[in-house]
């Protein structure tokens, strides 16, 4: 689906490529934006438009998060949603930890090789509250752009966002909760999940992991043990089979009776990254609703859906039915915004050349996407792509996966079809384990 915004641009509802395409040739609206694709109309404003309700479903992951736009219909089996748009957001927390971590080493060098000696200033400064690391922090700011962004493309009233993994409260009183609990297949889910998180996703008694686990009750059934969370723990088959009828105590395996008595800490089940996102989209003024992946891997099962980042978010919170879970999924990477450094450094630490200090070149930046046609020569023809700018003039042109297209390009040839907002677009591919966009579109983040 295309997004559309009034001659004011708010948002209206989305509507068919196949409309849009009518809509620009008729004249009636212009291209907004290409990533996500958004167009305006020239002659509509949002009074005289019929808007419904969208909701904004995302799933925070720690590498890439998905996120559905999605339109609620109430049906009597319960609430059905009909996919807008999917996208993936990638993060690039490993990459801010590289560069931190880059970072304290030349500053290291720097304190040690060539100053006199300077008393340390660490101990005066002090974590502001709710202070993340910057690797955690980049993708909490993902998510939340992307939320903002979303808002003004399209009419959300309602963000749904997997918060934690499981559901502590209703794991201690599951005659409490809804219908769903009390048929007790999500309960088995999300005691799952609990399980999981709490053995460290390994055989209690071998330490096997990488094999299917099976819960297993510390006390056995059939001596009196119960079904409640702190009776149960997670054990490969094997061990088992060889427990038999026997306590985790008679079986050599005191410690484990001890740990499962202890619960598990809510600070581990719910992590601090995940309740910023959710106090980011609070202060937003939109309507959150919080839900858990116990749920979310129930949905996905229920409906037979392949795991991917943008089938867990459809799949996140209460919905009876999903439409439109393979519609293409827009590719999203965060770039992060270019580099303080003054200097590049080669293998020994010693400063090698200078950056420059303007970040523009004849009105281009880095990271830009441009339109390129070049008359003659080896690149001659019509290129699209990321603008990696030169002060020469004579830049670089790179393709969504981060692959160099055309090179020395003078600016001339060069036209801004999208100016660089922080990320770079480009079509997800379909399966999750094969390689997603390079990480070497990043290059156009090292800007100058
Ligand atoms: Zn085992």
């Amino acid at each position: 689906m295309v997004f559309v915004l009034d001659r004011f641009k708010r948002p209206l509802m989305p509507c068919s490529e196949k409309r849009a395409r009518l809509l620009l040739e008729r004249g009636r609206a212009r291209v907004h934006r290409l990533y996500p694709f958004t167009i305006r109309l020239v002659d509509r404003v949002v009074q005289a438009s019929d808007l419904q309700p969208l909701v904004l479903k995302v799933d925070p992951g720690s590498r890439a998060s998905g996120c559905a736009v999605v339109r609620e219909e109430t049906s009597p089996e319960g609430p059905v949603h009909h996919a807008l748009h999917l996208a993936v957001v990638h993060h690039r927390g490993q990459e801010v930890r590289e560069r931190m971590r880059q970072r304290a080493q030349h500053r290291r060098r720097r304190r040690s090789a060539n100053l006199r000696h300077r008393p340390r200033r660490f101990d005066n400064r002090r974590r502001p509250d709710g202070w993340l690391p910057p690797s955690l922090h980049s993708r909490v700011r993902n998510i939340l752009t992307w939320a903002r962004r979303y808002m003004r493309l399209a009419p959300i009233t309602r963000v749904d966002i997997e918060l934690a993994k499981f559901d502590t409260q209703k794991l201690q009183n599951p005659e409490i909760s809804g219908v769903e609990y009390q048929r007790g297949e999500l309960f088995g889910y999300e005691v799952r999940e609990y399980l999981l998180e709490k053995w460290g996703r390994r055989c209690a008694y071998c330490g096997a992991t990488d094999v299917p686990l099976e819960a297993d009750h510390i006390v056995p059934k059939s001596r009196g043990g119960t079904d409640r969370v702190s009776n149960l723990t997670l054990a490969c088959s094997a061990c088992n089979r060889a427990k038999g009828d026997r306590t985790a105590e008679e079986f050599g395996h005191p410690e484990v009776q001890a740990r499962a008595a202890a619960p598990l800490r809510d600070a581990a089940a719910v992590n601090a990254t995940r309740w910023a996102v959710y106090h980011g989209l609070r202060r937003m003024g939109v309507d959150v609703r919080t839900w858990t992946g116990g749920r979310t891997k129930w949905n996905r099962k229920r409906f037979g859906l392949p795991k991917f980042h943008t089938t867990d978010a459809l799949c996140v919170g209460d919905v009876a039915r999903v439409t439109g879970w393979n519609l293409p999924v827009l590719g999203i990477r965060a770039l992060g915004r270019g580099r303080r450094r003054r200097t590049n450094l080669d293998a020994h630490g010693f400063p090698r050349g200078f950056l420059p200090r303007r970040k523009s070149v004849f009105g281009f930046r880095t990271g830009d996407m441009v339109a390129a046609w070049v008359p003659a020569g080896k690149y001659a023809g019509r290129h699209v792509g990321v603008v990696h700018v030169r002060s020469s003039g004579r830049f670089d042109i790179k393709n969504s996966h981060g692959r160099r297209v055309a090179q020395g390009i003078h600016w001339r040839c060069c036209r801004v079809v999208q100016r660089f907002d922080g990320y770079s677009y480009g079509k997800e591919d379909a399966a999750p384990s094969s390689p997603r966009l390079k990480p070497g579109a990043s290059g156009a983040a090292k800007g100058r």
